[in-house]
């Protein structure tokens, strides 16, 4: 396999984002990318690599990705029960090549699924802290609290997400980064906690938005920054189709 920057063909990659990639396979591609993001200098060539990036990500999502009754894509393979830390590193670099022009002093999330995407994103942002907002009342959650509601996509229950105002404030940039985006509930709940705080709002990154509910149309109208790596425009139990996307 080349791995020159200009020679290496990711269809030559394939197995990249497979769980049972052999080990020889993987290095070899971690040095493929390694290369080619030393090499990706100009913006040209570190957008072909973000698409190419996005490409596999898509791939692994038609592949692992199952389609459960009441539009939910269930990933957990490799993006939220198992975690494919690999994986995770080409999403916070396609965030941060997104995101590039911005300065970001903080990430927020929502427990849980957002933790992890969200701590390996910030080390492709300088390790800038990564705070979550608690989905449950705890005795650890003390002092001053922004509160917001919001209602579950997967478990139709409400509930009140809290942020403890030590964490967020007027001075900080902030980054929102969640899995998925379906009807945008978590994502008004978090900007509802970054508008208390007084915060700056860089923009809302998210790794696969379904395009075909609501949530991704009423940001964009609110003028919020959305970037989202794979939108799903249809999905049924055997076919998943992606939005061409111009990034
Ligand atoms: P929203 O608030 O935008 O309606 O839904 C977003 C939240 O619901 C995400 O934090 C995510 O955890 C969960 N979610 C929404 N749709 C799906 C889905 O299709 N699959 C999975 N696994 N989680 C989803």
């Amino acid at each position: 396999m080349p791995i020159d920057g200009a020679g290496g063909s990711i269809h030559q990659c394939r197995g990249f984002f497979s769980t049972n990639c052999p080990l020889a396979v993987e290095k070899t591609v971690n040095l493929y990318y390694n290369q080619r993001n030393i090499l990706s200098g100009w913006p040209g060539r570190d957008r072909r690599n973000g698409e190419r990036r996005m490409e596999l990500l898509e791939e692994r999502i038609r592949r692992d990705g199952h389609v459960k009754p009441g539009n939910v894509l269930k990933v957990d393979s490799f993006l939220n029960h198992q975690m494919d830390v690999q994986l995770f590193h080409e999403i916070g670099r396609e965030f941060r090549r997104r995101f590039q022009d911005q300065q970001v002093t903080k990430i927020l999330t929502i427990e849980a699924s957002g933790i992890g995407i969200a701590v390996v994103a910030s080390q492709h942002f300088g390790n800038v802290p990564v705070v979550f907002a608690k989905k449950t009342q705890s005795k650890n959650l003390d002092g001053e609290l922004y509160h917001a509601k919001v209602t579950s996509f997967t478990r139709g229950t409400v509930f009140d997400i809290q942020v403890s105002k030590k964490f967020l404030g007027p001075q900080d940039h902030v980054l929102i980064i969640d899995d998925f985006l379906a009807r945008g509930q978590a994502l008004m709940g978090l900007l509802d906690i970054v508008r208390q705080s007084g915060a700056t709002l860089v923009g809302c990154g998210i790794v696969i938005e379904k395009g075909f509910q609501e949530g991704g149309r009423k940001l964009r109208e609110q003028g919020v920054r959305l970037e989202s790596l794979a939108i799903i425009d249809s999905m049924t139990d055997t076919e998943i189709h992606f939005r061409k996307q111009d990034n």
